[in-house]
């Protein structure tokens, strides 16, 4: 048997009125600004994700750290075009995923593009692969993540070029729309 507590956002945030939905989740445009509050962006775990099926035990959908960063790229990149820092249109994270699993003595890697499927069911890709070498992986690239933050990369050039090349953009342009936020100047 397995024990979770809810999966929730924090008191103070869903203590705070109308920041939240009732489980503490932050409901986001596509810019992942708040509907409500212009001054307030989201990023992470911490959005409000639709769950892609009502199942007897609520698991909500998965969310995984590439996602998070892919939020807070397009973030960065609107509040950019907000303070009027660059031009261009409004960006949104592509929700594409690769997840790596290590399970001590093998490991799992899945990528989903998106990691929420369309209304028929259907990723562009959903691709899973196992083996011993997917912890190896993992572990270098723990010590490849945590050294580029020490020095202060982001996500650094070659890595959006491997990235591009491998088919995920993880931001892409908004199609504008009357109910996006106005950019100002
Ligand atoms: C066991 C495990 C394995 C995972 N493996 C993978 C993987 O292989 N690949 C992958 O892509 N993702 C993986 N994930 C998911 C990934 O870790 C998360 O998606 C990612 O860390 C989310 O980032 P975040 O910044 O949104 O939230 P978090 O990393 O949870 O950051 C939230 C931060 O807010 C802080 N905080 C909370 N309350 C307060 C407060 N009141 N005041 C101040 N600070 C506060 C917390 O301390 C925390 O530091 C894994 C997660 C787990 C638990």
């Amino acid at each position: 048997m397995m024990v979770l507590p809810p999966f929730r956002g924090p008191r103070f945030l869903r203590e705070t009125p109308g920041l939240t939905d009732a489980k503490g989740f932050i409901p986001v445009l596509p810019t992942y600004r708040h509907p409500d509050f212009e001054s307030i962006y989201a990023v992470g775990v911490i959005t409000q994700l639709k769950a892609m099926e009502q199942t007897p035990i609520p698991t909500g959908a998965p969310k995984v750290g590439l996602m998070s960063e892919e939020m807070a790229l397009a973030v960065a990149h609107n509040i950019a075009l907000e303070l009027g820092v660059i031009s261009g249109c409004q960006n949104k994270p592509t929700l594409q995923a690769i997840c790596f699993a290590d399970f001590g003595d093998t490991g799992a890697l899945f990528l989903a593009d998106p990691l929420l499927p369309d209304e028929t069911g259907h990723r562009h890709r959903a691709l899973t692969y196992n083996g011993i070498w997917v912890s190896w992986m993992k572990t270098g690239f723990e010590k490849y993540f945590l050294t580029k933050l020490r020095l202060g990369w982001t996500i650094p050039w070659f890595e959006r070029w491997a990235f591009r090349a491998i088919g995920l953009p993880l931001v892409e342009p908004i199609i504008p729309s009357p109910q996006l936020i106005q950019v100002k100047g």
